[in-house]
């Protein structure tokens, strides 16, 4: 007998090292929906750290979309999309995102996790190569793990580094058969923007592809939040695969992937994700649907998340924060050492603000953050409160 081998006791002390640390990870429970303002741990709080950019989880036409097909369809799909699951609101789905997208294709898939772990596990294999920026999502991460394609990483939004391993690999012997470029469109700790044209550039002198992750700029960037393909006026022939998910500014949850008819059905045939798990409910389909519809007929949600968040940066940035390099409503409040963090958004939590501390293995050390989300439905006189109490919590830790 092993008694030296134990099954259990090692989660215990891992928890407990990470415990010591600080770096374990304890949700706070929301008590009701996702708003601009919502009862969190007990408490009416203003939420600036939900992925609700258009605060479409609480629109009438979204809520009532999800009961009516609820109530005609039941509440599971019975099977998977690829067996039994794929109902006519699935279908309708990937038809109605392609219109919005301007895409010849689009298949919808549970998650944008999903997604990506199950699409970027197929594109590439032995003999192709990825080449993938550095900040890269997890689930790219993910995928790209499944392969045995090589895998080249770039600096951060480093156009000139891309094209160095571009060139790289081109000599590679034996010539790579595919080459794919992934990136994330905007990145979630920074709230910068991939540069996708310079990308697509380098992409085409090599006959490479290029793939994004537009979780964050679907519903933020480009016309009436159609996203990053459209917001940099790209076209299918330049960004080859754009993914994205229905659990951000969609309000929903899901994910997609978008591109050419080669692509979804390569996708349909070859992404176990897809393939092997069951299908969204029917009602999420018909809600999604109802989500694209509001973002087509209220446009202006789109015009007042970049409202609130021009306001919301411009108004810290004078008060003396560090906001990072955000370029879209996600406004990282830059604090160094994990405790700073930590201090100022325990300090602002008392004040009724729910922020999250971003800090170390999520990015880099020294470079703990708060990161703020602002959405459409924000009030001016929220926002004035929550200025309010940075500045408080900023001057009381000595950030500002
Ligand atoms: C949130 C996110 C995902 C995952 O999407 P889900 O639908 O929530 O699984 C993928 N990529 C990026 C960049 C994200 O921010």
């Amino acid at each position: 007998m092993n008694t030296k081998r134990d099954p259990i006791r090692y989660l215990g002390e891992e928890y407990q090292r990470l415990a010591e640390e600080g770096l374990t990870w304890e949700p706070r429970e929301l008590q009701g929906a996702s708003k601009p303002v919502s009862k969190v741990d007990g408490r009416e709080v203003i939420v600036l750290c939900s992925n609700n950019y258009l605060n479409l989880s609480t629109h009438p036409n979204v809520v009532e979309a999800m009961v009516r097909a609820t109530e005609k369809y039941g509440a599971g799909a019975g099977s998977d999309r690829s067996i039994a699951g794929d109902t006519s609101l699935h279908r309708k789905l990937d038809r109605r995102l392609a219109e919005f997208k301007d895409a010849p294709s689009s298949l919808t898939f549970q998650t944008g996790f999903m997604t990506n772990q199950g699409v970027v596990a197929q594109l590439a294999g032995e003999g192709d190569l990825y080449v993938s920026d550095e900040l890269n999502h997890g689930s790219i991460i993910d995928g790209m793990r499944l392969t045995k394609a090589d895998k080249a990483i770039y600096k951060h939004k480093d156009v000139d580094d891309l094209a160095r391993l571009m060139e790289e690999a081109e000599t590679h012997q034996p010539a790579y058969q595919h080459i794919w470029i992934v990136t994330d469109g905007v990145f979630s700790m920074d709230g910068d923007l991939a540069p996708l044209p310079e990308i697509a550039d380098i992409a085409a002198e090599h006959g490479a592809g290029v793939y994004v992750d537009d979780a964050h700029g679907e519903g933020v960037l480009g016309e009436g939040g159609r996203g990053i393909v459209n917001h940099f006026d790209l076209t299918r022939d330049q960004v080859h695969a754009e993914m994205g998910t229905f659990s951000k500014a969609f309000g929903i949850v899901g994910g997609h992937l978008s591109g050419s008819e080669e692509l979804t059905k390569f996708a349909m045939n070859k992404a176990r994700t897809w393939l092997l798990s069951g299908a969204l409910p029917p009602s999420v389909a018909a809600a999604t649907i109802a989500a694209i519809e509001v973002m087509e007929n209220e446009p202006e949600r789109v015009e007042r998340v970049w409202k609130n968040r021009e306001y919301f940066l411009q108004e810290m940035k004078s008060l003396g924060f560090d906001t990072g390099h955000s370029e879209t409503p996600i406004v990282p409040i830059m604090c160094g050492e994990s405790k700073t963090a930590k201090k100022l958004a325990d300090y602002v939590w008392k004040e009724g603000l729910y922020v999250l501390p971003i800090v170390y293995p999520m990015v880099a050390r020294g470079m703990a953050r708060i990161r703020v989300q602002l959405c459409s439905e924000h009030t001016q006189a929220q926002l004035d409160e929550a200025i309010q109490a940075f500045k408080k919590g900023g001057e009381q830790i000595g950030l500002i």
